[in-house]
């Protein structure tokens, strides 16, 4: 289903927005991206194809004039901040980006009328698993900041519903990685804590090795399990998402995952195959707020979005960064 309204897309500068405005150009899609370039790159988007707007969610003044120029039929919001760590010692600087400045925006679109919103949310909004794979019905008790303030606004969008119908679908992404098959755009944090970039940036030289957070876990080979999802296959589940709002769908939590799990040692040994290089690992100690093991149940994204992951095996999404990473952009975006 192809729309005939603007999308407005807050973070589309980013890693997952990024992958997802290529996509939803690709489907026909008309599309707005708002975004402060704190960690988006402008170079990330095409220009020609896209309406940017640089600016921050939390000036009422802008949003209230980007409602009305645009009149958006739907909102995606990536725009976030995504630093467990940085969470923990700084709370406030999530609450203030992820939680309060979202509610400026939110409050524009009440008053303009618009009732469709895509929200990134994350299994972070579970915490500890209580059991693995983790479905929707999971308890939420985050154990972080970060977590916290996705969870926080989850429960802002449903009471929105309740008042002024706005209807939300809240993807809850387990742990997104690979690139554009294309290399035309990539993974580019500053700074860059993810294991599978990490991993690369320890095959090119950029970082002397990769540590192994934690050897001890209750896991086959004792190092932490990950449910690894292409950012790809998050980019095809909003334009399905969008697709089940405009049909009329109610508001509802979708896990976003493949169903299957990797250990940190087997992430490494298959990057070890694509790069055909030996990556320099150490192993340290556990890091604060890792569960040793987050699977996603994916049948309610079947269910309800008709959505299934493509690239389910992390070679793909390795050989997808490792072009990125050696490419002509080297991995990095000049603005
Ligand atoms: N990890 C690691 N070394 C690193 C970065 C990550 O061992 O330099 C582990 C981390 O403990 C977790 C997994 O890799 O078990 C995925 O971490 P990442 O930061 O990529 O995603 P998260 O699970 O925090 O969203």
């Amino acid at each position: 289903m192809v729309g005939t309204g603007t999308l407005l897309v807050t973070g589309g500068a980013g890693y997952i927005g990024s992958h997802t405005v290529k996509y939803l150009l690709g489907q026909g899609e008309k599309i707005v991206v708002l975004d402060n370039l704190v960690f988006g790159h402008r170079d990330a988007l095409p220009l020609d194809k896209v309406t940017f707007v640089h600016g921050d969610m939390s000036d009422a003044a802008l949003m209230d004039q980007l409602l009305a120029d645009h009149q958006p039929e739907a909102v995606l919001h990536f725009a976030a901040f995504a630093y467990v760590g940085e969470s923990v010692t700084d709370p406030l600087k999530y609450y203030r980006n992820n939680l309060a400045a979202p509610l400026v925006l939110l409050e524009a679109m009440q008053r303009h009328g618009c009732k469709r919103f895509i929200f990134s949310s994350t299994c972070a909004t579970y915490g500890n698993p209580v059991k693995v794979p983790m479905d929707e019905e999971h308890p939420q008790s985050p154990v972080n900041p970060y977590g916290a303030s996705k969870w926080m606004l989850e429960r802002v969008l449903k009471d929105c519903d309740h008042a002024w119908g706005l209807k939300s679908v809240f993807l809850r992404y387990f742990n997104a990685s690979g690139c554009d098959p294309a290399g035309e755009i990539g993974e580019d944090h500053d700074p860059e804590t993810h294991l599978i970039p990490r991993i690369l940036m320890a095959a090119t030289g950029e970082i002397s090795e990769i540590t192994v957070f934690g050897t001890d876990y209750p896991t086959p080979d004792g190092t932490c399990i990950r449910d690894y999802i292409h950012v790809n296959d998050l980019a095809s589940a909003h334009k399905l998402a969008l697709d089940y709002l405009r049909k009329g769908g109610e508001t509802t939590p979708v896990n976003l995952g493949t169903g299957r799990g990797f250990s940190v040692n087997e992430i490494i040994k298959t990057a070890e195959a694509v790069t055909g290089k030996t990556i320099p690992v150490s192993y340290g100690p556990r890091r604060a707020g890792d569960p040793p093991e987050l699977i996603c149940q994916p049948a309610k994204a079947k269910e309800v979005l008709g959505w299934e992951a493509l690239h389910k095996d992390p070679r793909e999404h390795i050989e997808s960064a490792w072009k990125w990473m050696t490419g002509p952009r080297q991995g990095r975006y000049a603005d």
